[in-house]
């Protein structure tokens, strides 16, 4: 599956706000968001971000700030939109628990990597299992009850055994069960929404794909 490959601080500089895209760097001074304030690209230090935005602009704003977030290109995330409309109950909350139950996610949110696209990484180099059986394609969709284990084989790496050592964890959402010991985790049911970023305003998105 196709994925963004350009710069990625550049990504949150556009939207005016970190979307915690590199992992521990976005912890750091060196984040760009805190470095330069203003947007990338020629006019960025005098685009008019104070200026009034449009209802489009901001829906616009609102659609690719998730699609950053969780890395996803626009055909796929206009799919998820689709199937998000099928299901019962609210479309963007329908669409924010499609994108959190991406395999990939699901591997970040359960603490194996530092960010999606870490994430990304190690599901596309084949280190993980669902419900035993090797899966390498990061846009899979989790369901309630699956099981997430790194492969054996992957267990002696460095990476995992000090991932296993690892003092200080980052606390999973209650909606995943973490058993970093084992290398190994469970979906337990789809997060609500108070457990899904706050900062996200799927109206935005129901919005804009609704003009
Ligand atoms: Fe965004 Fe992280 Fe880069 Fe900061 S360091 S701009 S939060 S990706």
């Amino acid at each position: 599956m196709a994925r963004y490959t350009g710069p990625v601080c550049k990504l949150c500089r556009r939207e005016g706000e970190k979307l915690f895209l590199k992992g521990e760097r976005c912890f750091t001074p060196k984040c760009s968001v805190e470095r330069r304030t203003y947007a990338p690209g020629e006019h960025g230090r005098f685009s008019g971000r104070q200026s009034r935005e449009s209802d489009y602009q901001r829906q616009l704003r609102g659609k690719q700030k998730a699609k950053r977030i969780y890395g996803v290109l626009e055909r796929q995330f206009r799919r998820y939109f689709s199937d998000a409309q099928k299901r019962p109950g609210l479309t963007g909350l329908n669409l924010l628990q499609i994108l959190e139950s991406r395999l990939d996610n699901v591997v970040y949110r359960l603490g194996f990597a530092e960010s999606r696209s870490q994430a990304r990484q190690l599901v596309n180099h084949g280190h993980f299992m669902v419900n035993g059986r090797r899966n390498d394609v990061a846009s899979t969709l989790l369901a309630p009850g699956d099981i997430v284990a790194v492969r054996e084989t992957s267990t002696q790496r460095d990476y995992f055994k000090t991932l296993r050592q690892a003092e200080e964890v980052r606390t999973p959402p209650t909606w995943v069960d973490s058993d970093l010991n084992n290398l190994s985790g469970r979906v337990i049911r789809l997060p609500e929404r108070a457990e899904i970023d706050g900062n996200l305003n799927e109206q935005l998105i129901v919005e804009f794909y609704s003009r």
